[in-house]
């Protein structure tokens, strides 16, 4: 989609009266309320989808080819739609846009505490910006804020109430072990089938299942695994090597008796 800032800014403006940026219910946020937490997820259309700006900065082909985007309800022509419109918003008015968030932000707030719920922001649903959690965070010091990124160096990114998980592409082993060395959890897509087990341990390192919810601050920072179940298109995925497979991880003596 190729269009001129007049026509984005045209686009985004006649959406942005009523358009709520925060997505508070879906199948990632139920798993959440079920352990006492009210998620708000920002879902922008990935790297460079929208047409008129790159919001993921580092990803890789084979990523963008599998990402999330087309996961879940992204499938649907509707939610597409919006998630580019809130990336024209974004890249023709950014302060608009931010008030809104903030709005957003503030009725999660107190949304979580009708219900007894602590809130929690995942900005980059399916895009990778550093400065906008970093900004939002800074903003709102008593909510907690967390992401997955493939910008390297997510140690320096790091706050008190903003946790990062290092997320691995076909193409950047030296930024994972990277981050393994400094304590950040590592994500990685394996081909194992919904309802199967995840591999025990990658290359050594201890594997969490990431899939029993999206909670990633409660991993702390283990320097391990977090195992993902490919999703979407990455579940057909035999050609980038994106998507491990798990098998090469299974312990011989299971594999054996599998
Ligand atoms: S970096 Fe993440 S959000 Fe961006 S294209 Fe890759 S998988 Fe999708």
């Amino acid at each position: 989609m190729a269009l001129c800032m007049q026509q984005v800014i045209a686009f985004a403006r006649q959406e942005r009266e009523t358009m709520k940026l925060l997505t508070v219910e879906n199948a990632k946020t139920i798993k959440g309320e079920k352990l006492g937490y009210l998620t708000g997820i920002l879902y922008l259309a990935p790297a460079e989808e929208s047409g008129v700006m790159n919001t993921c900065q580092f990803a890789s082909e084979g990523c963008k080819q599998d990402c999330l985007f087309t996961a879940g309800r992204g499938v649907f022509e509707s939610v597409y739609k919006a998630r580019v419109k809130k990336t024209l918003w974004l890249a023709s008015d950014r302060a608009g846009f931010l008030e809104q968030l903030r709005r957003d932000i503030v009725s999660l707030v107190r949304s979580a505490k009708r219900q007894g719920l602590t809130p929690a922001v995942r900005l980059n649903g399916t895009s990778d910006l550093a400065w906008l959690p970093l900004q939002l965070s800074s903003e709102f010091p008593d909510v907690i804020f967390y992401d997955y990124t493939k910008l390297p160096h997510p140690q320096t990114r790091i706050r008190a109430n903003y946790h990062l998980t290092f997320s691995r592409s076909e193409s950047n082993h030296a930024d994972v072990m990277d981050a393994l060395a400094h304590g950040v959890n590592v994500a990685m897509v394996f081909d194992t089938p919904r309802g199967c087990s995840l591999p025990r341990s990658w290359n050594g390192y201890k594997l969490i299942d990431g899939d029993i919810h999206d909670l990633r601050f409660l991993d702390g920072y283990q320097g391990s695994v977090i195992g993902l179940r490919a999703k979407g298109k990455a579940r057909k995925d035999s050609s980038s090597n994106f998507v491990l497979a798990s098998d090469l991880f299974t312990p011989i003596s299971r594999r054996r008796a599998a």
